[in-house]
């Protein structure tokens, strides 16, 4: 793995494809173990989570279902900071044990209000997978229940993550290179 430029910015390598693709294999014997005989549905966030969600499924030798939202956020016209609104979600949620994919948790706001909104369709049970977790930054209540690694508070790019747009191509997880 060499360095990369992306736009303006330089990233080295930080983790590699098969350092991934090992914690992958675990988060997935344990949604596995979980999730059975309960014909899942996943729900990724797009557009990060197309690799994690691919990876993610093809080890998994249970029933399931996969589909994909984007979360749009948007400035309310009262002061209600920013308002999230799930775009794309067209199966039924009600009844379901649904398990949402993302790349990355930051401060967790993105799946906080995701999984509210999800919460109004009343389904059995809510569970977040994700790929990579910055606990540093992460102070929200709600459960991770599956993550892949573990992260500091840097920059990161690769395996479905961007820099504008850039670098989700990327094997492995690249950091930004301070200067
Ligand atoms: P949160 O709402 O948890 O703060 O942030 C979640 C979103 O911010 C992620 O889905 C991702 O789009 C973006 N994000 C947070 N940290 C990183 C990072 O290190 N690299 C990249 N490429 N995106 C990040």
């Amino acid at each position: 793995m060499e360095k990369v430029t992306l736009h303006d910015k330089q990233f080295e390598p930080y983790i590699s494809a098969r350092e991934l693709d090992t914690a992958i294999d675990a988060v997935a014997v344990r949604v596995a173990g979980q999730y059975a005989d309960k014909l899942p549905l996943f729900l990724g966030v797009l557009n990060g989570s197309f690799f994690f969600a691919s990876e993610l499924l093809k080890r998994l030798p249970i029933a399931c279902e996969i589909s994909f939202v984007k979360v749009a956020s948007y400035r309310g016209t009262v002061s209600s900071g920013t308002v999230s609104q799930l775009i794309g979600l067209n199966e039924r949620i009600a009844g379901r044990h649904v398990v949402v994919l993302e790349d990355i948790v930051d401060t967790g706001n993105t799946i906080t209000h995701m999984v509210e909104s999800l919460q109004d369709h009343q389904p059995a049970s809510v569970a977040i997978a994700s790929l990579l977790l910055k606990p540093e930054v992460y102070k929200k209540s709600l459960p991770i229940d599956f993550v892949a690694m573990e992260i500091p508070n840097i920059f990161v790019v690769g395996s479905g993550l961007d820099h504008d747009g850039l670098g989700r191509n990327l094997p492995g997880i690249y950091r930004l290179v301070e200067r």
